[in-house]
């Protein structure tokens, strides 16, 4: 695979992605490949060079920056705005800036290193994460509706929005986009963060819903019309009731999950072994594949969390491993993470739900509280939704099992606490 790319810095484009390729030695013999540019792939890639591999890096012919930390990214914009002087071109321009910049900085990184190798052996890395998906069912879905890749990159607002979804995507689309002014509503099909401790679930819709965001619950879109104004109409059951409702809207984001990106590398022609249901790799603890020599981690990898930092650190970790500077494996357990709603839910450790389920209702104790941040003191702002919970085994040692947390920078208070989880 490797020697189709020979070649001192050059871009080629076979089947849609641009191949980015790079001889450091005059051999013909790259040491590691990696496929997919996110933040994985690239962690991974640079991680190659630190230790002196050679590497193809296979991205679309920028280098990605995830949706969900464009979201953290924007959320930090809108939510630092003054009031009254928003500008949503001004957003968009800062937004694709920031990108840009980003891109570039990855660049110049990943061309300044220099790298030497003796290794003649060849490993693969997938790391091509995934793609928003739409749904398949739905008429008019794919056609008239966007997802959370193009919100950054419309040329004009998207006005009145349904956000169909529930989940981290879902409900981070909807906070940014209710926060720049517009009228937003979620529809849930069934519960929102599921997944999640289920009680900071309703705290955090809660806090959306007084601020503003609709939600329609238990409700499942039937169809997506365009009418001849220009204006999508939504055509919904509302499942507790069975009865169906129609609204018009200007946008229809769907954000229904995400779908890995391994159909186009001819995986199968290799025997790499992938899980049926999902399409993701089936991976060992070592974020081996089925195939010797092929690796694949992040998002694409079967069963592991969809969280850019994971797949930065697993990225890096295997580029130590795979030339034999360290033998350690990427600690899955205990990952904290954090839901960027316009009041955040950070966490780490398992959900009441969770904990009940393994240890049983009397086998676990609950210490929580209600509180008031001091920010929101001077300006009055309502606590109701800032909360704290504990949960740990009861009796002997009192272990702590699971932290939540809703209120300002969530995400900032449990990375503190998700180091005593280790
Ligand atoms: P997700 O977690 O897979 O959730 C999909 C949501 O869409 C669920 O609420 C699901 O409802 C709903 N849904 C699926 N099909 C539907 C349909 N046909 N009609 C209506 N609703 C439908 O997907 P996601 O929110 O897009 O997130 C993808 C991944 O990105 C997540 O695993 C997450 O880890 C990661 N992420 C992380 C962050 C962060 O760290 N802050 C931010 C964004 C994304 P049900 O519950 O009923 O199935």
């Amino acid at each position: 695979m490797a020697a189709l790319y020979r070649g001192r810095h050059r871009w080629k484009r076979i089947n849609c992605l641009h191949i980015f390729s790079r001889k450091l030695t005059g051999e013909n013999d790259y040491d590691l490949l990696v496929i997919g540019g996110g933040s994985g792939g690239l962690a991974c890639s640079k991680e190659g060079e630190v230790l002196s591999l050679l590497f193809l890096n296979f991205s679309r012919g920028i280098f990605e920056e995830p949706a969900n930390n464009m979201i953290t990214f924007l959320l930090w914009l809108v939510y630092s705005i003054t009031p009254g002087v928003f500008s949503r071109p001004t957003m968009a321009e800062a937004v694709q800036n920031h990108v840009k910049s980003l891109n570039w900085g990855h660049r110049v990184q990943l061309q300044d290193n220099k790298g030497h190798s003796e290794s003649l052996l060849t490993n693969i890395v997938i790391a091509t994460g995934g793609r928003p998906k739409y749904p398949t069912n739905i008429p008019g879905a794919a056609e008239h509706g966007i997802t959370s890749d193009d919100i950054f990159w419309l040329k004009k607002s998207p006005g009145k929005t349904l956000v169909v979804g529930a989940s981290y995507v879902a409900l981070e689309c909807a906070g940014f986009l209710k926060g720049i002014g517009l009228d937003t509503t979620v529809m849930v099909r069934s519960i929102a963060l599921r997944g999640f401790d289920q009680q900071m679930a309703g705290l955090v819709t809660d806090y959306m819903e007084a601020h503003g965001t609709r939600f329609a619950w238990k409700s499942v879109p039937n169809r997506v019309d365009k009418l001849s104004s220009g204006a999508l109409q939504v055509t919904w059951t509302d499942t507790q009731t069975g009865s169906e409702h129609k609204d018009t809207f200007d946008s229809v984001l769907w954000a229904v999950g995400r779908a890995p990106e391994t159909k186009a590398l001819g995986l199968d022609k290799l025997g790499v072994q992938l899980n049926k249901e999902t399409g993701k790799i089936v991976i060992g603890p070592d974020e081996s594949t089925s195939v010797p020599n092929i690796y694949a981690f992040g998002d694409i990898g079967e069963g592991r969390p969809e969280l850019t930092p994971t797949a930065i650190k697993a990225g890096k970790l295997l580029a130590r491993r795979l030339t034999g500077q360290s033998t350690e494996l990427m600690n899955y357990d205990n990952v904290p993470t954090t839901v960027f709603t316009p009041l955040e839910y950070s966490c780490v450790g398992l959900s009441e739900e969770e904990a009940e389920k393994r240890h049983g209702k009397d086998g676990i104790e609950i210490y929580h509280a209600f509180y008031k941040p001091l920010e929101f003191t001077v300006a009055e702002r309502d606590a109701s939704q800032c909360y704290i919970k504990v949960v740990c085994e009861q009796g002997g040692t009192g272990k702590i099992l699971g932290l939540h947390f809703t209120g300002p920078n969530a995400g900032e208070v449990a990375q503190g606490f998700a180091v005593g989880f280790q």
